[in-house]
């Protein structure tokens, strides 16, 4: 054993150096083997970890783009005036298009959140949930209007 401070040889069992009184301090050197086996530890964790971000990336809500969808034509046929001849205060059956478009889109809202509320119980993850905040609002908003429309002909 050498001491730290001036190389000199050390006795294994003395606590200080005997040429400059230097306090030995036996430091556990990690062997290659430890530092190896450290970094696959390290390696297969991270590749565990990057797998679970692509199932993560792999789950898709299918309900948000129709509820969406369907929200975006309904609230648009019962907003938009044009073409001017349409549009939920004109014709009764536009009106009954209108609500059988927005009650699909509640549906597929409603099946949207029951798969988030699966998703975040299951991986503690939610998919899109600000795009299935606007088809809700826009559903509801249009469904209130259709059905208003439809109900005072
Ligand atoms: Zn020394």
């Amino acid at each position: 054993m050498y001491c730290r401070k001036c190389g000199s040889t050390i006795n294994e069992k003395a606590k200080f150096c005997d040429s400059c009184g230097e306090e030995v301090k036996i430091l556990r050197q990690r062997s290659d083997t430890q530092k190896f086996e450290e970094m696959n530890k390290n390696k297969t964790k991270k590749v565990k970890k990057d797998k679970r971000e692509e199932k993560y990336k792999d789950l898709k809500n299918p309900y948000i783009i129709p509820a969406l969808g369907t929200a975006v034509i309904a609230f648009s046929l019962a907003i938009f005036p044009w073409p001017v001849s349409w549009g939920v205060g004109t014709s009764l059956w536009m009106r009954i298009a209108i609500v059988l478009i927005v009650l699909l889109s509640d549906y597929h809202c409603t099946k949207a959140r029951q798969m988030n509320n699966l998703y975040s119980i299951q991986y503690n993850y939610l998919v899109q949930p600000q795009l299935l905040k606007v088809a809700t609002t826009l559903s509801v908003i249009t469904t209130i209007v259709a059905m208003f429309a439809l109900f005072s002909v």
